[in-house]
């Protein structure tokens, strides 16, 4: 890494507050959302589970669509069977990281920060 380049990190304290959860972090764990390690890898889990969601419609679609349109034989229906859960695994991973993308664009603030001694609210 150069030392003459302004860097992103040079224009916030050595400590900063993430985003996210509104914890005091060094700022070599932010990133440059300022959101912090568990914080991003919280964001990644929850795009998972958005992934396996689209996933798992996405492999509906591809059922609907075998089935109506390309009519397959019970003869090779294992080979179906293959096709939909590698759709089903690929559209899960394109769809993490579109949810993981949406989720950094929105960027919503403080969302997973504890309010003090208030009732945590049930998901
Ligand atoms: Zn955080």
């Amino acid at each position: 890494m150069k030392e003459d380049r302004p860097n992103w990190r040079d224009r916030y304290p050595d400590e900063v507050t993430c985003v996210r959860c509104l914890e005091v972090h060094d700022q070599m764990y932010l990133d440059r959302l300022l959101w912090c390690d568990r914080c991003r890898a919280l964001a990644r889990n929850r795009a998972g589970w958005w992934g396996w969601l689209g996933g798992w419609i996405f492999g509906a679609g591809l059922v609907a669509y075998i089935w109506i349109f390309i009519r397959p034989t019970s003869l090779v229906i294992g080979g179906w069977f293959g096709t939909v859960a590698m759709g089903i695994w690929l559209g899960s991973k394109a769809c993490r990281e579109i949810a993981y993308g949406v989720i950094r664009f929105v960027n919503a603030r403080a969302i997973e920060a504890v309010p003090p001694k208030a009732d945590a609210p049930s998901e």
